[in-house]
């Protein structure tokens, strides 16, 4: 007899399965709906926010993780410890939240930041992606889409919801041109505008399928939803060099000085200078809105240095997640250092930060993962620069000359 599920009444066999300890059956169309809705957090442990990591505590959990970036990890440890006091503290003054400003290039850990803290903390926190934000009457989704997100994160608990964190990524794409860029982007200053309306403190519904395909709506309070953004701001410099310059001759410093020396200064004082609210105006964002997000933190191009760290160093980083792919097949894989630093020199040449690390040997490494396990006798393997510089060619090559020289040496 054919089944039918109990959601919707499908009935195409074989795409109808019983569910046992229900004693109902599901079809793989409403199985893909509730897997959809279940992409949220496990609250048994959420609504005691007794226990919270101090500051340091937080930072060194962050450090296991994220290499570098010291004043981002500082300043986003007591921004998540203020935000637990304001939503715990029976405080008689209303403190207000601080919403945080990420500016740095792409690939320096701003994503890998929040996502990290999104698993340490005990709070709900979507990461959402500007670019995908419209203006309401446009396509795409509407910025409510984030609260709605955030209120099924916190496993439908709106109180929870409303203490939660966003992070905005690519928020420098949704400017209006400002001074650095010539023309104007109405539809970005539109998403401003739509997006400082959830930001700050205010009464935002939206709907949400309830349970089965009836819709409810949810008004969701945003006064206490810290919200994080960042963005790569490309030509962010310029905006600054620019202000500094019209500084230096307003307080008649604007002598010139031979062209090597003052170039390194700029260099060296724009690393240094602080991005300041004026210049993420000039970049083309509505002063209301940076207004919102007062704190600005700049997250540093990452070093050879650091990229070596990322590379070898946290629990889960790149070389260490390979080798335990490796250790499954029983095989005991190691990278030379002349390889390491091999990876770390064209990661820099791309320019993508330590997105470029990976990328940089997957293939390869695809390459390795697709013989060494054709070779049963080979339970010791060393990556070296040659190998990795080299084609699939190279891998086989490699692979062939180990094997023979470990029969002879069996011999
Ligand atoms: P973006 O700054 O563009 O948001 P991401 O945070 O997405 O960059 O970084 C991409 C990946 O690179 C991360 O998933 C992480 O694996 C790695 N990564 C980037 N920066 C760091 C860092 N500072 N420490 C450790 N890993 C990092």
């Amino acid at each position: 007899m054919a089944l039918i599920c109990s959601f919707c009444g499908n009935t195409e066999s074989p795409k109808v399965k019983i569910i046992e300890g229900l004693k109902a059956n599901i079809c793989s169309k409403c199985l893909k709906i509730c897997a959809e809705d279940f992409d949220e957090m496990d609250v048994s442990d959420l609504k005691s926010l007794d226990g919270i990591l101090k500051p340091h505590e937080l930072k060194a959990q962050m450090d296991e993780y994220i290499i570098g970036q010291e004043e981002a990890k500082r300043i986003l440890s007591v921004a998540v410890y203020n935000h637990y006091k304001r939503i715990t503290a029976k405080s008689k003054i209303n403190i207000q939240k601080t919403n945080i400003m990420l500016v740095g290039p792409t690939g320096s850990g701003k994503t890998y930041i929040m996502q990290t803290l999104a698993n340490i903390l005990n709070l709900p926190i979507v990461i959402v992606d500007a670019t995908s934000f419209t203006e309401a009457g446009y396509v795409g989704d509407d910025v409510d889409s984030i609260l709605r997100k955030l209120y099924i994160k916190a496993g439908r608990d709106l109180s929870l919801a409303e203490k939660g964190i966003v992070y905005i990524d690519e928020i420098d794409k949704i400017v209006s041109k400002g001074d650095g860029h010539k023309s104007v982007d109405v539809n970005g200053t539109g998403v401003q505008q739509a997006l400082l309306k959830i930001i700050e403190n205010s009464e935002v519904s939206f709907t949400l399928k309830d349970g089965g395909f009836d819709k409810k709506e949810i008004t969701m309070n945003t006064k206490n939803i810290l919200f994080v953004a960042g963005g790569a701001f490309i030509g962010l410099e310029e905006i600054i060099k620019k202000r500094k310059g019209k500084n230096k001759s307003a307080i008649g410093f604007g002598i010139e000085k031979p062209k090597e020396t003052k170039e390194v200064k700029e260099e060296e004082s724009l690393n240094e200078d602080p991005i300041i609210q004026d210049d993420i105006i000039n970049y083309g964002f509505i002063p209301e809105f940076i207004g919102r997000v007062p704190v600005i933190v700049k997250i540093n191009k990452l070093s050879k240095e650091e990229l070596k760290d990322i590379l070898t160093k946290p629990k889960n980083s790149v070389i260490r997640q390979y080798k335990e792919l490796f250790k499954l097949d029983g095989i005991k894989v190691n990278f030379d250092r002349n390889a390491i630093q091999y990876i770390v020199d064209e990661a820099e040449k791309k320019n993508l930060g330590a997105r470029g690390l990976k990328g940089t040997i997957e293939k390869q490494m695809y390459n390795l993962m697709f013989e060494l396990p054709k070779y049963n006798k080979i339970k010791k393997f060393k990556v070296t620069e040659q190998l990795l510089k080299g084609t699939k060619n190279e891998v086989e090559k490699t692979l062939e000359d180990i094997a023979k020289e470990d029969s002879i040496n069996s011999l």
